[in-house]
C-alpha cells in the first residue's frame, strides 16, 4: 500500500476508498463470505498470492476489509494493517506471531491484557515478563533471557503514565526483540509509534478509532514483513473483522481528528477545572505541566488526549459517591466515544487485583478515570461539580 503525502485528516477521509463505478463516495459493503472466478487459473492467481483480490472473508480478502486496512495502514503512517473483530483478537494474535519467545509488558495496562500475558501465555508454554516503570532498568536483563517481543501502553490506563517510545524501541532493539506499542488511549492523532521507532502499533478501534461506543474491533499496523505473518494467525484463529463492522469503523475514521481534537481540547479544560477544585486530591493528565510526564509527553505526543483521571479527597466510599452522582458522564467502564464516561478503576477494570496489587501500581481507590466525549466543556464541568458538591 503506497499513500499519497497527505495531512492525516486528508487520509482519513480518502485513503483507501475503492472507486465506485456508480459514483458511491465511500466503499460499498461486500456482506459476501465468498467471491467468484471466471475459472481455475484465476482462482490460482489468487491463491498462489500472484494477484491481489477478493477470495474469502474470513481470510480478509474482502473489498470492504481491504480498504479499511489501507485506511488504517495510512493513519498511522504503516506499510500495512490488519482488522480484527476486536483488541483483544489483535493483541492475541501479535502475541501468537511474533511474541513465542516471551513477552515483556511493560507498566500498567488494560485488565484483559494483563490476563493474557500473565496468566494465559504462560499456559501455552509462552514465557511472560511484567516490568513496572519503577523497574524499566531491568528490561536489558529481562530481554537477555530471550524475550521477542516488547508491549505496553502509554499512556496507560488508569494513571496515564508515560513510556518513552523512542528509548524503549532502542533497547529492545539492541536485544534483537520488537516492540508493539498499544496506541489506544492517544489514537493516531495524538500519537505515532511506528514513527518514534515501535514496530507495531495495535488499537482497541473499539474506542476512539470507533468513537461512537458501538462497534468492537481492532487494528493491527507495522512493517508488511512483520504484519503479514500476523495474517495467518487471525485467518485460523477467526478473528477477522466484520464487512458490515468494518465499513462502521471507516465511517468512523472518516471524522477521528475532529472528535479526537476537540476531545483534547475539553479535557484540558477539565484537567484545569478539577486542579482548582478543593475537594479533587490530585488530577493526572498528561497536559499539566505538574504531571510527571508532561515533558515526555510533550516530546512524543501531539496532543494530550482525551483521558484524565482525577482522585477524590475522601478515599474509595467518596469517589464512589461522585460516580453514582454524575449525570453526564456515564458510569461504563469504556472510553473514546463521543459520550463522557466514568469509571472507578478499583470497582472495574482494576477489580480483580488485591488491593496491595492496586497500590503497588499506584491506583488509588480514590481515582476516577474520565472519557471525555463531545459534550459542551462548561456543561462537563459543572456536572462534576454537582457531584462533587454530594461529598
Ligand atoms: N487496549 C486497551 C488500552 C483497552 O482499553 C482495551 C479495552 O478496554 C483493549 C486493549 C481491548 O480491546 P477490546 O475490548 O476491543 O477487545
Amino acid at each position: 500500500m503506497t499513500h499519497p503525502p497527505a495531512a492525516l485528516s486528508t487520509l482519513c477521509v480518502h485513503a483507501g476508498e475503492i472507486d465506485d463505478p456508480h459514483g458511491s463516495p465511500h466503499t460499498p459493503i461486500y456482506t459476501a463470505t465468498t467471491f467468484k472466478f471466471p475459472n481455475t487459473a484465476a482462482i490460482l492467481d489468487v491463491v498462489e498470492g500472484r494477484r491481489a483480490g477478493a477470495l474469502y472473508t474470513r481470510y480478509g480478502l474482502n473489498p470492504t476489509i481491504n480498504a479499511l486496512e489501507e485506511k488504517l495502514a495510512a493513519i498511522e503512517g504503516a506499510e500495512a494493517a490488519l482488522a480484527f473483530c476486536s483488541g483483544m483478537a489483535a493483541e492475541s494474535a501479535l502475541f501468537l506471531t511474533h511474541g513465542r519467545q516471551g513477552v515483556v509488558c511493560l507498566g500498567d495496562a488494560y485488565g484483559g491484557t494483563l490476563e493474557l500475558i500473565a496468566s494465559q501465555l504462560p499456559l501455552l508454554g509462552i514465557p511472560t515478563h511484567l516490568l513496572l516503570g519503577d523497574e524499566l532498568a531491568r528490561l536489558p536483563e529481562v530481554l537477555k533471557q530471550g524475550a521477542g517481543l516488547v508491549f505496553f501502553e502509554t499512556p496507560t490506563n488508569p494513571a496515564l503514565e508515560q513510556f518513552d517510545i523512542a528509548a524503549v524501541s532502542a533497547v529492545a532493539h539492541a536485544h534483537g526483540a520488537l516492540v508493539a506499542v498499544d496506541n489506544t488511549f492517544a489514537s493516531p492523532v495524538n500519537q505515532n509509534p511506528l514513527a518514534l521507532g515501535a514496530d507495531f502499533a495495535v488499537h482497541s478501534a473499539t474506542k476512539y478509532l470507533g468513537g461512537h461506543s458501538d462497534l468492537t474491533a481492532g487494528a493491527l499496523m507495522g512493517g508488511r514483513d512483520r504484519v503479514m505473518p500476523v495474517w495467518n494467525w487471525r485467518k485460523n484463529l477467526g478473528q477477522t473483522i466484520a464487512p458490515e463492522i468494518a465499513a462502521q469503523l471507516a465511517r468512523s475514521l472518516r471524522t477521528l481528528p475532529v472528535r479526537v481534537e476537540r476531545q483534547n481540547a475539553t479535557a484540558m479544560k477539565l484537567a484545569l477545572a478539577m486542579q482548582a477544585h478543593p475537594k479533587v486530591a490530585r488530577v493526572l493528565y498528561p497536559g499539566l505541566p505538574e504531571f510527571p510526564g508532561h515533558e515526555l509527553a510533550k516530546r512524543q505526543m501531539k496532543g494530550f488526549g482525551g483521558m484524565l483521571t482525577i482522585e477524590v479527597k475522601g478515599g474509595g466510599e467518596a469517589a464512589t459517591r461522585v460516580a453514582d452522582r454524575l449525570k453526564l458522564f456515564a458510569l461504563a467502564p469504556s472510553l473514546g466515544g463521543v459520550e463522557s464516561l466514568v469509571t472507578q478503576p478499583c470497582t472495574t477494570t482494576h477489580q480483580g487485583l488485591t488491593p496491595e496489587e492496586r497500590a503497588r501500581r499506584g491506583i488509588a481507590d480514590a481515582m476516577l478515570r474520565l472519557s471525555v466525549g463531545l459534550e459542551e466543556a462548561d456543561d462537563l464541568i459543572a456536572d462534576l461539580e454537582q457531584a462533587l458538591a454530594a461529598v
